[in-house]
């Protein structure tokens, strides 16, 4: 089997996130390749906001506080595993849509997710790894989650 050249990996910030990253980091140093850390900022506007176009300046306030934040905790997250190097991306939006569409632009060749996070507890695959899993262009592996 050839080896892998670019690896994504999906952070969703939950509990499980460790036994991700660590999992990520043995399957590149093996491919001796580098890893690139996505999170995908889940946000829509408030109900009462939806379809007002006057109040459209608010919400794209709180997208850009929340994508900072996300930047900042994924810089941390970064730092705790000594991956400061690696590449650290965040979008807003929907996560499998974001990972899987940013994994076929930038040509990865493996995407490493949770078997499940935050959606997915007392399932066999959370509901955003099952959607990367149908939308992704390359291979996927679901790190099995030990509860
Ligand atoms: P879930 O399907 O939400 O239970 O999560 C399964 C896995 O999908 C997590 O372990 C992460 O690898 C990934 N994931 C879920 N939500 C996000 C997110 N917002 N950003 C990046 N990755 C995510």
């Amino acid at each position: 089997m050839s080896g892998y050249n670019n690896i994504l990996v999906a952070i969703d910030f939950s509990e499980t996130t460790g036994q991700v990253i660590e999992r990520a980091m043995e399957i590149s140093s093996r491919y001796d390749t580098n890893l690139t850390l996505m999170h995908v900022v889940e946000y829509s506007p408030p109900m009462e906001f939806a379809g007002d176009l006057g109040m459209t300046s608010d919400w794209t306030i709180d997208e850009n506080d929340l994508i900072k934040g996300s930047k900042k905790s994924l810089q941390k997250f970064a730092e705790k595993y000594k991956l400061s190097s690696s590449p650290q991306i965040v979008h807003l939006g929907t996560p499998k849509y974001e990972i899987t569409q940013y994994a076929e632009e930038g040509s990865y060749d493996l995407i490493i997710v949770g078997s499940h996070g935050r959606h997915g507890l007392g399932r066999l695959l959370g509901s955003t790894a099952d959607g990367i899993l149908h939308h992704a262009h390359c291979d996927v592996l679901a790190v099995r989650i030990k509860e």
